[in-house]
């Protein structure tokens, strides 16, 4: 997968500004997180509040005095992977006693105090809105008592609170805007997880992204579960900020800087985003917009408030406004009550759409949602993942089309670094969030340069192309 929002090789992933850490903290603390990018945005916040009290950072889990783990509820999977980890703590607990194990995010909002009854190992169960409370929860815990804090909050943004880039590459970071979630999609646990919507301050939105130019970052991706309902306002000078405004706002910061967000609710996303996307060069033409189901009927069921006609519609428009633009999706396979033919539907919703790529996944019952309390959860696991089978495969024929077609074009690219495979090769991304892969050749280019790279060859995942001087 080559989303830098939900990215499954980062799922796990150990977090820390460097790997020895020569600071004077005497108290270190290791940070996993799992889901999505929101996440691991949290991640960078929290490590910045445990600065602040005195904790460094580590990625050796072994000289840690605190563990944490972030972790997701979307589907029962990703609840299994993390209770998996947490028994893997367990036997590193008892070799150091003195040592805490706390669970932050949307699994510790979910299950509440249930985690200390359950998961005897746990010391610590924080919700989304409860970070500033971490200092005082670990001093509680490591008195001996169990510390819980999951409080929901109508206004927490932690919009005054500075990130700390964790396993940051120096080219791009994500500026979470928003929390939480009003649209209640039956399938979906996050608006039970991480709140009601709530905006952040637009000045201080921009103030995080203008540091991050000075501090040298070439890409910003502006995060929240619908950024596109955004809205702030800025009563000093008694004006609206939508998220129009705001893209407009963050791509005035330096026009070397790309802007990138996710996720775009299909019903939100307006003209106004799509003309502010079609003037700035700087904004990627780039769209995540989950379409979930190609049958009006599911889509009903689901709550999604648009039909399948309606979907189609707003594809045609974001390609008639901007028709480079690069789509992409989520898609869920066999939800409560799906037919065969709306199985189809969404199979056909999808070539006529030519998603780039698509995170696909089968239908996940989560406890508490409208979906598990309003319908059966009916359609028998092997229809789910041979549907979900072919949904992919039609995905992996439309990604290699999509790539294919973009031989013989040449793409201004942002590096990030090395390609996985050869530190001869850079890899980078086009505007449209392609990875393209090219060699250095001589020439003499860094990471979070901009370069002209022709390409040449395509697989189902990656460009790759020469440099044309730039
Ligand atoms: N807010 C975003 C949106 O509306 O598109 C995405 C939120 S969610 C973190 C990411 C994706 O997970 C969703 O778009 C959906 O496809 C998938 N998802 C959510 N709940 C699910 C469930 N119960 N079972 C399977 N997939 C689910
Ligand atoms: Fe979940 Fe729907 Fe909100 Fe996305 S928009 S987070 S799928 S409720």
């Amino acid at each position: 997968m080559k989303d830098k929002v939900h990215d499954e090789n980062r799922q796990g992933e150990a977090f820390a500004p460097f790997a020895v850490d020569a600071t004077e903290y005497s108290k270190r603390f290791y940070i996993e997180s799992y889901g999505c990018a929101m996440n691991f945005a949290d991640s960078e916040v929290v490590a910045s509040i445990l600065n602040n009290s005195g904790f460094g950072a580590t990625r050796n889990v072994e000289e840690a005095d605190l563990i944490l783990v972030n972790t997701c509820s979307i589907r029962e999977k990703a609840e299994q992977t993390v209770r998996k980890r947490l028994t893997e703590f367990r036997r590193l607990k008892r070799e150091r006693p003195g040592m805490l194990v706390g669970v932050l995010g949307c699994m510790a909002e979910r299950l509440k105090a249930k985690f200390l009854e359950e998961e005897k190992l746990v010391d610590l169960v924080v919700g989304p809105d409860a970070y500033r409370t971490l200092p005082s929860l670990v001093e509680e815990a490591g008195g001996g008592q169990k510390a819980v804090n999951v409080l929901l909050s109508r206004d927490e943004t932690y919009g005054d609170i500075a990130p700390i880039r964790l396993n940051s590459n120096g080219v791009s970071a994500f500026v979470s805007i928003m929390r939480g979630c009003n649209n209640m999609c039956s399938f979906c646990v996050v608006p039970f997880t991480r709140g009601r919507e709530r905006s952040r301050d637009a000045g201080s939105i921009i103030r995080e992204c203008e540091e991050l130019v000075n501090t040298g970052y070439k890409e910003v991706t502006l995060l929240g579960q619908n950024v596109d309902s955004y809205y702030w306002m800025d009563e000093k000078n008694d004006k609206q900020v939508t998220f129009a405004d705001l893209l407009e706002q963050v791509a005035l910061i330096s026009p070397d800087l790309r802007i990138r967000f996710s996720t775009s609710h299909p019903k939100d996303i307006t003209d106004d985003v799509l003309f502010i996307m079609k003037k700035y060069e700087n904004i990627c033409n780039y769209i995540h917009l989950p379409v979930q189901s190609g049958s009006s009927r599911i889509l009903q069921l689901m709550n999604r408030t648009y039909t399948r006609e309606w979907y189609k519609a707003k594809v045609d428009r974001i390609r008639e406004v901007i028709p480079d633009c690069g789509i992409s999706s989520d898609i869920i396979a066999g939800f409560c009550m799906e037919t065969e033919e709306d199985h189809q539907e969404t199979l056909s919703i999808m070539e006529y759409s030519k998603f780039d790529y698509g995170y696909m996944y089968f239908y996940s019952e989560r406890p508490g949602t409208l979906a598990a309390r309003r319908y059966k959860d009916d359609i028998p696991e092997a229809i789910k993942k041979r549907r979900l089978q072919e949904i992919v495969e039609v995905q992996n024929r439309l990604s290699q089309e999509s790539y294919r077609l973009d031989i013989g074009k040449t793409f201004k690219v942002l590096i990030e670094g090395n390609s996985k495979k050869s530190d001869q090769d850079w890899m980078g991304r086009n505007s449209q969030n392609k990875v393209v892969v090219f060699p250095k050749a001589g020439f003499k280019y860094k990471k979070g340069d901009y370069v002209l790279v022709k390409v040449e060859q395509s697989t189902q995942g990656t460009l790759l192309g020469k440099i044309v001087e730039y």
